[in-house]
């Protein structure tokens, strides 16, 4: 999927003025981040768990080339092949390689942003009959909409759309008049089940692989990814290099930060572990297994500023915990990976010249760091990629040079106090209230009326002021 031409101011103001997705987003609030906030109440020692978790991360990607090796290997010798994708259009087609050599017809895919990352459904789909069996996918599927949040794509949808679309695309299995949230779940159960028994193929993403063993770990809370990889004869797995962990050790430590952190679970409703292909004296499972290791600009994350964000885990917290995504949704980023995890990722992997409203999209209230399982810091991250912005010339010349007038004036503070003095002053004669417009301040006007200060003077001189007369604040 490309990133929109439309930029991200337009893309959330019509967010804002879209009933149905508000409608959508209300429904939602809340509901992680209560599961998430009772989940951890109930493990005391959650915060040394994200300790670990940041160090296991940090340990992998330090020793990654070691770790790789050693993945290939173990999954060698049970049977798995490795690919490995330099950029998108290589793991698109290493995936279309594979299939074309299965002369596969029919293929059925769990969620994978991976796979939404390098596009991978566009070229399947022009190619072969292929269904997402994720409920959320399926109906963003059929939809022909990307997904709106990495662990819950469908959920800018809101029941009355979710039915419009079944009664479409089921020819009438169900029809009928709106129908309630268990009936539309075993509707489409029923129409995936034929899927999965049809396919010749399963693409499943991978939410850790385990180095010493050359296993896939996969977690689904609707079992359709064990369908999807055990069904078809043959099963890829798509996943970014900074999904490895060194052993089954560290892979159970990880799996406990990323249900709690994800959907407030102790532990997902599945949990797969798959070693290597079907062997000889098993009775299910593929008879070839592919994981397709994508780069696609994380070498280069592991040796700049921004290597911490190789730690995430996709586990959608930091989003939950956004006010920005909570007003818009998802679609407003742009890109795959929506939140504050998406405004450093967008700029990682599709360029800062093409996405620098993303790091603005932030009010630095920090509570995405708070969350984060793995510790990281995204608020400083999107504050280094405004740096960025600016030292490279993205940032609007105007703007530049605002901020570079204020940051000559704030060096000096004796004319900084004259001048921030004789403006409060100025103002302050306009009368009370507010004023609904203002040169120079247009953007914050344009949503919300500027209040005008009062005559007590500026801050510092208020301050001073009570210092003076002994109140401490
Ligand atoms: S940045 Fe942290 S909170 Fe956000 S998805 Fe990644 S691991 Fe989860």
């Amino acid at each position: 999927m490309a990133v929109s031409e439309a930029d991200f101011r337009a893309r959330a103001r019509k967010a804002l003025d879209d009933d149905n997705l508000q409608a959508a987003l209300a429904q939602a609030k809340g509901g992680f981040v209560d599961k998430r906030a009772d989940a951890i109440l109930d493990l005391p020692a959650f915060e040394q768990l994200r300790e670990r978790g940041r160090q296991i991360k940090d340990h992998t990607l330090e020793y990654l080339d070691t770790y790789l090796d050693e993945f290939e290997q173990n999954l060698n010798s049970a049977g798995g092949q490795l690919h490995y994708a330099a950029d998108a259009e290589s793991a698109r087609e290493a995936v279309l390689r594979i299939c074309r050599e299965a002369h596969a017809r029919q293929i059925i895919k769990a969620k994978t942003m991976a796979g939404e990352e390098v596009g991978l459904n566009e070229a399947l789909e022009a190619e072969f009959e292929t269904v997402e069996s994720d409920l959320g996918e399926y109906i963003i599927q059929l939809a022909k909409e990307p997904p709106s949040h990495i662990i819950a794509p469908a959920v800018h949808k809101t029941r009355g759309e979710i039915t419009e679309l079944f009664d479409t695309h089921h020819h009438g299995r169900s029809g009928g008049p709106l129908r309630e949230t268990p009936d539309l779940v075993n509707e489409a159960r029923g129409v995936l089940r034929e899927k999965f028994l049809g396919a010749d193929i399963g693409i499943s993403g991978a939410n850790f692989l385990v180095a010493d063993t050359g296993t896939i770990t996969l977690v689904t809370n609707e079992g359709n990814a064990d369908l999807s990889t055990s069904l078809p004869r043959v099963h890829i797995a798509i996943a970014g290099v900074e999904k490895l962990v060194p052993s089954m050790q560290e892979a159970s430590s990880m799996l406990r930060l990323l249900a709690r952190s994800a959907t407030g679970q102790q532990i997902t409703a599945y949990t797969t572990f798959i070693t290597g292909a079907r062997r000889e004296d098993e009775l299910d499972g593929p008879e070839e297994l592919h994981v397709v290791l994508i780069d696609n600009g994380r070498s280069r994350m592991l040796g700049n500023d921004y290597r911490e964000m190789l730690r995430c885990i996709r586990c959608g917290a930091c989003m939950n915990h956004c006010p920005v995504y909570s007003a818009i949704g998802g679609h407003a980023y742009g890109w795959v990976y929506p939140g504050p995890m998406g405004a450093v990722l967008t700029p990682m992997f599709r360029g800062l010249d093409k996405s620098s409203d993303l790091p603005q999209a932030c009010t630095l209230n920090g509570r995405c760091q708070t969350v984060c399982p793995v510790k990281i810091r995204l608020p400083h991250l999107i504050r280094q990629l405004r740096d960025d912005a600016f030292e490279q010339q993205i940032t609007p010349a105007t703007t530049r040079w605002g901020i570079r007038g204020w940051a000559w004036l704030a060096r000096r503070p004796r004319l900084y106090t004259a001048v921030t003095g004789l403006a409060q002053r100025l103002m302050s004669r306009l009368g009370r209230g507010s004023v609904r417009r203002a040169p120079l301040a247009g953007a914050w006007t344009a949503g919300r009326d500027l209040p005008l200060p009062g005559r007590g003077g500026t801050f510092q001189q208020q301050w001073q002021a009570r210092q003076r007369s002994g109140q401490d604040g």
